[in-house]
């Protein structure tokens, strides 16, 4: 079966005139293959369409697709409008916690409104018969009592109220603000929060409902690491009912869910969703690209997660930094001296206790006594307001000096459908693909990257692994990296600084530690442990009390990796 997708934010009639209208070979035999809608936007007849492709190649804003779907796809569930995505399969709650994982623009969140009654489906407006599953599911879907965190938290911040009346309103008492630390935010209004602070009320308010089922779209945005764990075990009590979570961030998928649907397809284009597996099992065949029960390969080679060749390399060393304190306001920051030679370190802690404000030492944008670094610098901030907002794509990609790295960035992160789009013009998740591949372009001698797997998805994610083991296993450059997605910190990190002390009030940074001994002390910080899972060697949050847990703790190996 072949599809035609047109991404009606992209389709430009005004500055192409009609390019795919007029190339279109069925077209130019007097059939109206590309036609043009009530909007001005074009619309592709499925039947007619040869699939030749040249109004795809013809199109200059890369707004079409013509996809031939693979066989056996499922039941087509629900589809926006002609040419629109088209959602496969409905991934139905089971008792526990359940896991979405895949690329955004899947439907992920599509099957969540249809799961939360927030969304009827039409099955692409053709009759079918639904098997018994899901016909007892939509019988019922009406009366289950439904609690929702939604994905785009940001929205709270229009209501007109404070922490407390909201809490109020929806009768969540003082225990879940103790939980989820929100006793000192209580007389602030919702537009004065931080985002992680807006997360954190966001989850306890849909966490404090009476509910049959529970739905909690991205919950670790805007969280530092230790929230993210504290919240994760929070869902985890939810379950003896049924809970769906959508989250990018893998070791805390791993840790929290029972099992997960993985999603795949073209985004924009069409999802399908796989059958119900064990988060291990489901995990292990999305980052292979395999599904082992449906036999389909969705990706045409495996994710692995390479060992840097860094350890080979002499122990020059390029950067030194001594002993500082720096008070900032009434937080003091404390930092123990360093000595660098070409490696990644990771830097990892809870926020408020002065991980940016360190890397901004380094930089050169705050001043302590006896340190200026000499080092050509490339610094891809926290927050992404350094880039100009005029400034279109494609002209600021053209400064890179590194073509080979701009190159795989370009094809890895998928920015050739931005080049045209001015940097006002992006998202979240592709200004931060944007900014990342800026950074890694440059050739430089000192690297600094502030939270760069904030906003994206898990497929950019361990994409990002994979670009920065290319990029930096041949340059000999100091990387400092903060991050709180563990898997990715993980993966890339050959040393660690580790945050400990009371956030907003003081904050103290470790040496630089190997990994081992970084990766075992930030553990101890958030009281969990980690072990390798003996069949592909990925670090794995143990379940809390579990034996293993209990044996890791009693031997003070937190980190058994
Ligand atoms: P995910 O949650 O996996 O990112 P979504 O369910 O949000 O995926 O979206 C899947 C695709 O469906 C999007 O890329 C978008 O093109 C399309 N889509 C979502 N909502 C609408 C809508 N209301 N109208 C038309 N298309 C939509
Ligand atoms: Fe122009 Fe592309 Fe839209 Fe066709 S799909 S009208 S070529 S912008
Ligand atoms: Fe026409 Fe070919 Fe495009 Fe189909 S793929 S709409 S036949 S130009």
């Amino acid at each position: 079966m072949r599809i035609a997708v047109i991404n009606k934010k992209l389709c430009n009639p005004e500055k192409c005139g009609y390019a795919c209208v007029k190339s279109c070979p069925v077209n130019r035999m007097k059939k109206e293959c590309i036609t043009i809608g009530e909007d001005g936007k074009v619309i592709i007849n499925e039947e007619l369409c040869t699939g030749c492709g040249i109004c795809v190649k013809r199109c200059p804003f890369d707004a079409i697709k013509i996809i031939n779907l693979p066989e056996a796809v499922g039941l087509l569930i629900h589809q926006y409008g002609v040419n629109g995505f088209r959602l496969f399969n409905l991934p139905l709650p089971a008792r526990g916690v359940v896991g979405f994982v895949g690329k955004n623009g899947l439907g992920k969140t599509t099957a969540i409104k249809i799961l939360a009654n927030k969304l009827s489906p039409n099955f692409g407006n053709k009759d079918v018969r639904l098997p018994i599953q899901l016909r007892t599911f939509f019988e019922k879907r009406g009366e289950r009592r439904l609690s929702y965190k939604m994905q785009k938290i940001e929205a709270l911040r229009s209501l007109d109220v404070t922490v407390e009346e909201l809490l109020n309103t929806f009768g969540v008492g003082v225990d879940e603000v103790k939980r989820f630390e929100l006793e000192h935010l209580l007389k602030r209004r919702l537009n004065e929060l931080s985002g992680g602070e807006l997360q954190r009320l966001a989850v306890a308010v849909a966490w404090a409902k009476e509910a049959d089922v529970y739905f909690f779209d991205e919950f670790t945005n805007f969280l530092d690491v230790k929230h993210r764990l504290k919240v994760a075990k929070a869902i985890k009590e939810l379950a003896n009912k049924e809970v769906v979570v959508v989250e990018h961030d893998l070791s805390v998928l791993d840790y929290v869910a029972d099992y997960v649907y993985v999603f795949y397809g073209v985004e924009g284009a069409y999802g399908v969703v796989s059958g119900l597996k064990s988060v291990n099992t489901g995990i292990n065949e999305f980052l292979l690209g395999y599904l082992k029960a449906e036999n389909v390969r969705f990706r045409p080679y495996a994710i692995t997660f390479p060992k840097f060749s860094y350890e080979d390399r002499k122990e020059a060393e390029v950067l030194a930094y001594p002993s500082f304190n720096l008070s900032l306001g009434d937080f003091t920051l404390h930092v123990k001296a360093g000595r660098v030679g070409p490696s990644i370190i990771g830097v990892a802690g809870e926020n408020g206790l002065g991980k940016s404000s360190f890397i901004k030492v380094l930089a050169g944008e705050l001043s302590v006594p006896g340190f200026k670094s000499e080092l050509s610098l490339s610094y891809k901030p926290q927050y992404l307001d350094h880039l100009p907002a005029d400034a279109v794509v494609e002209e600021l990609l053209r400064e890179c000096v590194d073509k080979e790295v701009l190159s795989r960035c370009v094809d890895k992160l998928e920015l050739r459908q931005l080049m045209k789009l001015s940097v006002k013009e992006l998202s979240g998740g592709e200004l931060q693909r944007l900014a990342v591949t800026l950074a890694l372009c440059k050739d430089s001698e000192l690297y600094l990257f502030d939270e760069p797997s904030a906003f994206l998805d898990v497929e950019q994610r361990v994409k990002l692994i994979e670009l920065f083991y290319h990029t930096f296993s041949k340059r000999n450059s100091v990387v400092f990296v903060i991050d709180h997605d563990i898997m990715f910190l993980h993966a890339i990190s050959q040393k660690m600084i580790v945050f400990s002390g009371s956030p907003g009030v003081e904050g103290f940074a470790s040496e630089v530690l190997d990994k081992r001994t970084g990766m075992n002390a930030l553990l101890k910080l958030l009281d969990v442990t980690m072990r390798a899972d003996p069949k592909t060697g990925r670090a794995r949050f143990n379940k809390f009390g579990s034996v293993k847990d209990r044996e890791q703790r009693s031997k003070g190996e937190y980190y058994d990796v």
